[in-house]
């Protein structure tokens, strides 16, 4: 569960970027987070993984309190979250399974395990026939899947996605929401940033509106508010 309590961020030149938020994203729920730019979004998504903290109010995250967390566990937090960046972040040398690998071999896991789930969750993706491409060799659309294994691998409660479908063909959108709709039915809770609205009109789902660091609106379905 994810619950922000009259939580606000300022950073350290004064700019306040998130104020007085309240909001409450309940386990295996698919969310939408949207707003023009310099909104807050990224800020939320950073106080999220503990990238920035809170200023004030109260942040509980996969059952650990932000507002007050000890950084020894910043990196137990961050293994229930699973993140897709907006550039990826692959390693360009390592081969696809090797990418999705490093991210359990950070976390120590055994390499009978890493041998189970890395192709398990590049099939999941589609790109079982791809696990010895170097991500030169594949489109945007198979990167970004690529960041999806490697974001699920460690098995996290949640996934954020930042403008998932920003760098993708208009074609490849709906193949990136069937997946983040499959992610969701795998019982994780899906919070996905998008200026997108072609994709929230069609996806009826919860929309979160943020603009100039609160909470405008939160309703489900399409029909935004401008
Ligand atoms: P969005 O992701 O919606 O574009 P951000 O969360 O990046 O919005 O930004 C919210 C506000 O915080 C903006 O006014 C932005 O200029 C400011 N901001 C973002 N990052 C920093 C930073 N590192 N230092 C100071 N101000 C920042």
């Amino acid at each position: 569960m994810i619950k922000f309590e009259n939580v606000s961020m300022e950073y350290s030149n004064g700019t306040a970027a998130l104020n007085n938020v309240s909001l409450q994203i309940d386990d295996g729920e698919f969310v939408f987070v949207v707003g023009h730019s310099g909104a807050g979004k990224t800020t939320l998504t950073k106080l999220l993984i503990c990238e920035e903290r809170v200023s004030s109010g109260r942040l509980e995250v996969n059952g650990f309190r932000l507002d007050k967390i000890r950084s020894w566990k910043i990196s137990k937090l961050r293994r229930t979250m699973g993140v897709v960046f907006q550039d990826f972040k692959l390693f360009e040398k390592m081969t696809v399974y090797e990418n999705v690998a490093f991210a359990m071999r950070v976390v120590g896991a055994k390499p009978s395990l890493i041998k189970k789930r890395v192709p398990f969750f590049l099939d999941i993706v589609g790109l079982g026939h791809k696990s010895d491409s170097f991500p030169s060799e594949l489109s945007g659309g198979e990167k970004q899947r690529v960041a999806f294994a490697r974001a699920l691998v460690n098995n996290p409660d949640t996934i954020i996605a930042d403008e998932p479908t920003g760098n993708v063909d208009v074609d490849l959108t709906e193949g990136i929401m069937e997946l983040l709709v499959k992610i969701n039915k795998l019982g994780k809770t899906v919070l996905v940033v998008t200026h997108d609205m072609n994709i929230i009109e069609q996806y009826k789902k919860r929309v979160i509106r943020i603009e100039g660091g609160s909470i405008v609106s939160d309703r489900i379905g399409g029909e935004i508010a401008e």
